[in-house]
């Protein structure tokens, strides 16, 4: 039960590569691309960027993930990593749970982003069920005011000339559905070349999400923001270790204790000026803490020495 969580959620993730008021008084509403830093107000580390966990730091429920990372101070933000697998089991939050949430999300300042649980893909109308499972993840999170509705696209046939069409479809019924085109990010994935996706940031102005351990598990160096889009429409960064196992198989979403410390540093060098989410995309208390420990101590030494 206990690893089953963190394995399902480990599963959403990956497979997800194959498969106002209240608001502005929590002084987290994000205002439209520009200058302006995506949030207002400082963070608990007092970095630039809210740092943020996944939702399965604790072997326990969502609500009690939540209550513990806010109540206890350990996070500015919590990505909900949901999902709901054909005839299988599905962690969708009820509507109690939810305010729930929202309640003690608000009283410690902390906010959400949410994950979409499967790959967006358009068939021949709008009910592919990546679509209707991500029209319901949103409608379901509204009350808790989430930064940024994370997704991936299905990269089946990407080198397809039709591909195209039917990922900026998928994305325009998306955007039906949520409050600004900048709250839907992007993200990158490791199992196609990024540069597959920069036709659909230029058809709508939608955020982007980096996943920098998607990056690394290319076998490729992260050392700049601008091959990646730029800051301007960065909304989410995802760091997560990667490493190559026993079984010659590069893994990722491991702690960031085993990335070396040389390149943690030319990473956070890389972000400075971030002011988005930054989310440490592991599962389990082990590996959260040891990455949130491994991201502090290199940001308070390039802070204290900047050169
Ligand atoms: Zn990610």
């Amino acid at each position: 039960m206990l690893w089953g969580l963190f394995w399902l959620a480990r599963v959403a993730l990956r497979f997800a590569a194959n498969a106002t008021d209240k608001a502005q008084r929590r002084g987290l509403v994000c205002p439209p691309f520009g200058n302006t830093p995506m949030h207002i107000g400082p963070t608990q580390f007092t970095t630039p960027f809210r740092l943020g966990s996944t939702s399965y730091v604790y072997a326990a429920d969502l609500l009690t993930n939540v209550e513990r990372l806010a109540g206890e101070g350990h996070v500015d933000d919590i990505e909900l990593v949901l999902f709901e697998l054909e005839n299988g089991p599905s962690n969708l939050p009820d509507e109690r749970t939810v305010r729930a949430m929202a309640e003690v999300a608000s009283a410690h300042r902390v906010s959400f982003t949410a994950h979409l649980p499967l790959d967006l893909r358009y068939d021949t109308s709008d009910t592919h069920p990546s679509l209707r499972l991500a029209q319901r993840v949103i409608e379901l999170t509204r009350p808790l005011q989430p930064l940024a509705y994370v997704f991936h696209l299905d990269g089946a046939g990407i080198e397809h000339a039709d591909w195209m069409n039917q990922a900026l479809q998928a994305v325009e019924t998306a955007l039906r559905w949520v409050p600004a085109p900048d709250y839907l990010a992007l993200e990158n994935l490791e199992n196609y070349d990024p540069l597959y996706l920069e036709p659909i940031y230029a058809a709508f102005p939608i955020g982007r999400a980096l996943d920098i351990g998607h990056v690394w598990k290319q076998g490729r160096l992260f050392n700049s923001v601008k091959e990646y889009g730029g800051f301007e429409r960065l909304r989410v960064v995802h760091l997560h270790g990667c490493a190559t196992g026993s079984d010659g198989k590069r893994e990722d979403h491991l702690s960031l204790s085993c990335v070396a410390p040389a390149q943690l540093e030319a990473t956070l060098r890389a972000l400075a000026g971030f002011t988005g989410v930054l989310t440490l995309e592991v599962f389990g208390e082990d590996d959260f803490f040891a990455s949130r420990t491994a991201l502090l101590q290199t940001y308070n030494r390039l802070s204290t020495c900047p050169t």
